[in-house]
């Protein structure tokens, strides 16, 4: 008789955002899988919890599974959470549930806080759609191409994002999508817990003024005034910028090249080529 895996979510902050299942759930397991031992034993202590924990994280993730799925299959009960939040979402969970679907093992949900949908739900923002987008690309030329692929999005965007690159997403922000309607959903349940709410070039100035901001960000975006544009095919543009900014070619090839997340030599190629028309 193959025992569970329970994917339960737990608090993004304020240790009262627990459902009473998701307690029982833990009380009853025979194992807790958690990312951070340290992290999880204090949520366990805080309600008189005590179970044996094992760590289960993104540079152990494929071998745990495997080990977590075959104690499932012979009779475990196995609760699966991460730091803050729903397993899985923007955290490890997948491998196991993906493993467990295979091996024909239960996987069930014990739902609750979520910071994408706590920051959404407030937001201001219309809810009826929104596309998640997990975590920004680090990288500019990787986020602003992002950015740039969800231009026609007419959801509102959702992302994780470390306070240390908030601005440079908000400039990116500004740059690939206008200054949109913008969201900083800091520190949620917590003590220290607020809202931005802006264009994006309002907060971005408001972040510009302060010290460097800290804790943890969910970022939104809402959708433009009109739909975007459709973009103009990359020879165009470059022109575009040469007579309206007076830029020179190379500088008019960076600039395009930039807005669209290319690189310098990929913009060059694909329009010396006209692989965009
Ligand atoms: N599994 C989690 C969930 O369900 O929300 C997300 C985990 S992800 C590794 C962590 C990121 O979520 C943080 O870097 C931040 O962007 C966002 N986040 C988590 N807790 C938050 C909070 N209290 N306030 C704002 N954003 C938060």
């Amino acid at each position: 008789m193959p025992g569970t895996i329970y994917l339960v979510a737990t608090p993004i902050g304020n240790l009262e955002d627990i459902t009473l299942r998701a307690l029982r759930i833990l009380r009853e397991a025979d194992l807790v899988a958690c990312e951070d031992t340290r992290h999880t034993r204090k949520l366990l202590a805080h309600y008189q919890i005590h179970k044996p924990l094992v760590s289960y994280h993104e540079h152990n993730e494929a071998e745990q599974a495997e080990e977590l799925v075959k104690k499932a299959a012979a009779g475990g009960r196995i609760a699966v959470v991460s730091d803050a939040g729903m397993p899985g979402i923007s955290d490890p969970g997948y491998r196991v549930v993906q493993r467990a679907i295979e091996r024909g093992v239960p996987v069930v949900p014990v739902p609750g806080p979520v910071a994408a949908e706590a920051a959404l739900a407030v937001s201001g923002l219309p809810c009826e759609a929104f596309r998640f987008g997990g975590f920004l690309p680090s990288k500019p030329g990787a986020r602003r191409k992002l950015l740039q692929s969800l231009a026609g999005e007419t959801a509102t965007l959702v992302f994780y994002e470390a306070p240390h690159r908030i601005q440079a997403a908000l400039e990116d922000i500004v740059e690939v999508l206008g200054s949109r309607p913008v969201v900083v959903a800091r520190e949620l349940t917590k003590v220290h817990e607020e809202f931005l709410r802006g264009s994006a070039d309002s907060i971005l100035d408001e972040l510009r003024r302060r010290p460097p901001v800290k804790g943890e960000i969910t970022l939104l975006v809402g959708r433009g005034e009109t739909p975007a544009a459709p973009q103009a095919p990359l020879g165009r543009r470059i022109e575009q910028l040469m007579e309206e900014q007076k830029l020179d070619r190379m500088t008019a090839l960076k600039t395009a090249a930039r807005e669209r997340g290319l690189s310098k030599r990929e913009a060059y190629r694909l329009w010396q080529h006209g692989e965009e028309e």
